[in-house]
C-alpha cells in the first residue's frame, strides 16, 4: 500500500497551469520558467500547506472538485503559488540547467531502477565530518548520470550536510524485465591535501517494467562510512 499526499497533485497541476498560462509574461518579469524551478514552487507551497494522506488515489477526484469549487481554496492558493514563485526565482538554483519546461522524457521500460545511494565521510584523524570536498560516483571510468539536475555528481560536500552524500543514479535499459544484473560502482574522492579514495562497491539489480521515480527512503543503498586521510 502506497501513502500519498494528494496535495501534491493538486498543487502541481496549478503550478503548471499558472506557468502554462502565460509563460511569456512570466519571462518578462524574470522569473524562470524551467521544470525544476516550477517543483521548487510546489515545494514551497506544499511545505506550508497542510498535506492531505490517502492510500488510494480514489479521493483525488473528490478534492479536485472541492478546489475547483471553493473560490477561496483556489484564490488562496494561487496567491501562494505567486509567493513561490517570487521566492524561488530570486533564490535561483545555480546548479539547475534552467532549461526547458518539460519533465526530460521518462524512459521507456524495462529497465533497471537505482535505489538512491548514501554514505558518511569523515576526516581519518580526527572523526569529524568532511566538508568542501567533491565525491565522484563513477562507473566503468565515467561519472554517472543523476535521475535528473537536481541530483548533482560530483556531490559537493557542505557545512550543512553534516558529512553525509547522497547520490540517485538515472536508470539504465534491461532487456527484459526478468533479467538482473550485477552494477559496479567506484566512489572516488581526489582533493588537494587528501589521500585519494577509491571505494567500490556493487549492486545487485532486477530489471523492472517502469521508471521508478519517486523517493522512497527504503529504497536506498547505505554505504559504509569511509575515511579521508589528510596527506
Ligand atoms: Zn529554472
Amino acid at each position: 500500500m502506497k501513502i500519498h499526499n494528494l496535495m501534491e497533485d493538486i498543487v502541481l497541476d496549478k503550478v503548471h497551469e499558472i506557468f502554462d498560462d502565460d509563460e511569456e509574461g512570466m519571462k518578462n518579469k524574470g522569473y524562470c520558467c524551467c521544470y525544476q524551478c516550477r517543483l521548487d514552487v510546489a515545494c514551497f507551497v506544499l511545505n506550508r500547506i497542510q498535506p492531505r494522506y490517502m492510500t488510494s488515489s480514489r479521493g483525488l477526484a473528490h478534492l479536485r472538485t472541492e478546489y475547483q469549487t471553493n473560490l477561496q481554496k483556489t484564490a488562496d492558493l494561487v496567491a501562494m503559488i505567486n509567493d513561490g514563485i517570487k521566492t524561488v526565482s530570486a533564490t535561483k538554483r545555480p546548479h539547475y540547467s534552467h532549461s526547458g519546461s518539460e519533465k526530460s522524457p521518462v524512459p521507456e521500460g524495462p529497465l533497471y531502477n537505482f535505489p538512491t545511494v548514501m554514505g558518511r565521510l569523515l576526516n581519518g584523524n580526527t572523526f569529524e565530518p568532511m566538508k568542501d570536498i567533491d565525491v565522484y560516483l563513477q562507473m566503468n571510468g565515467e561519472t554517472v548520470e543523476m535521475i535528473d539536475p537536481s541530483w548533482q555528481n560530483p556531490y559537493r560536500m557542505i557545512d550543512k550536510t553534516a558529512g553525509t552524500y547522497l547520490f540517485w543514479p538515472h536508470p539504465v535499459p534491461a532487456n527484459s524485465p526478468r533479467m538482473s544484473r550485477v552494477f559496479e560502482f567506484e566512489l572516488e574522492i581526489d582533493e588537494n591535501g587528501y589521500e585519494e579514495l577509491h571505494h567500490f562497491f556493487e549492486l545487485d539489480l532486477r530489471a523492472e517494467t517502469t521508471f521508478n521515480d519517486s523517493f522512497h527512503m527504503q529504497r536506498t543503498y547505505k554505504l559504509e562510512d569511509l575515511y579521508l586521510f589528510p596527506k
